[in-house]
């Protein structure tokens, strides 16, 4: 049997004889399959469709228009990179904007520092936030602090009611570029990123793959770099059921100037899995194909 998964916008993702092959036009002539033990919800929300499946090696796996967002088992890759790469690159970050990250696990990772104030999260699709509660609460529990401010809508109209300066961090969880998370990649988005940040703060995006999307990555690069004045970086970070992977601090910090692991605010979290002070330099060196495009700017 042979079951569509994705949306009208890519509609080719398949579970077929009990594999998920994830198939898109951003990554042509290539599909990572996982075996479906179960397909244990399916819907569809006013923005995309939203599945959660269960795998013998990666455990639940919450699929998105087609398109794998996170897995139990290597999660922690992405949240910890995304988080901590720019949370620990400032001393002191207060208040925090998280854009899209509606499993709660970016959530999570800000929840680990005792200097924050206020984690405001506006993610634009809610059964996004009810499935992730319902199927991963590991990741869901960043929703329990209660310095998290949920705000259920699109991350630029969000941004465009944020009084200038106002965050020390801000974080996109986006999606990829096809689909709501389109406007987050484009450049009238990092101006109103660039107006909502304090000066010296920090913004760190979801930017791809080197492997297949080094056009996206640089396009994101020019822009920030026009926009944001300061330094921009592309770090990477690796997910083994992601086609694509990396991210975006603008400032050099190839030395954390904080270190996280010594924060026991939330221990009840356990410890980091993946980051840590080494891995935050080494994210930072980049394959010479890739530094050849990315650096040359
Ligand atoms: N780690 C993931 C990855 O890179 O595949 C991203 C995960 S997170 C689930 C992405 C979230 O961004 C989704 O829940 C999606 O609904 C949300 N999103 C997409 N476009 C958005 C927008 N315009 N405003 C706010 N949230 C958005």
């Amino acid at each position: 049997a042979s079951v569509s998964v994705g949306s009208s916008q890519d509609g080719i993702s398949t579970i077929k004889l009990g594999w998920f092959s994830e198939i898109s036009p951003m990554w042509p002539g290539e599909a990572h399959s996982l075996q479906v033990e179960k397909v244990l919800f399916q819907g569809k929300s006013d923005y995309q469709n939203v599945m959660v499946f269960q795998n013998s090696a990666y455990g639940k796996v919450l699929v998105l228009d087609g398109v794998i967002q996170c897995t139990e088992r290597d999660e922690c890759a992405y949240q910890e990179m995304i988080t901590h790469l720019p949370l620990c690159s400032i001393p002191n970050p207060k208040k925090v904007l998280v854009i899209g990250g509606g499993d709660g696990g970016v959530l999570r990772e800000v929840s680990r520092y005792s200097s924050v104030e206020q984690i405001d999260i506006c993610e634009i699709d809610k059964m996004v936030i009810d499935v992730s509660k319902q199927f991963f609460p590991k990741m869901a529990v960043g929703y329990e602090d209660p310095r998290v401010n949920l705000h259920v809508g699109d991350g630029v109209a969000f941004l465009k009611d944020v009084l200038e300066g106002t965050y020390d961090v801000i974080i996109v969880d986006s999606s990829d570029p096809i689909g709501p998370a389109q406007e987050l990649f484009e450049k009238p988005f990092f101006q109103l990123v660039a107006k909502a940040l304090r000066p010296g703060g920090v913004v760190c995006t979801q930017a791809e793959s080197i492997w297949l999307h080094l056009h996206i990555i640089e396009d994101i690069g020019s822009n920030c770099r026009q926009i944001f004045k300061g330094s921009v970086n592309y770090a990477w970070t690796s997910v083994p059921t992601y086609p694509r992977q990396g991210k975006w601090p603008p400032v050099d910090f190839r030395h954390p100037v904080y270190h996280i692991e010594e924060d026991h605010l939330n221990e009840s979290l356990g410890p980091l899995k993946f980051y840590n002070s080494e891995i935050h330099a080494a994210a930072f060196c980049l394959p010479s194909f890739a530094k050849r495009v990315i650096d040359n700017k």
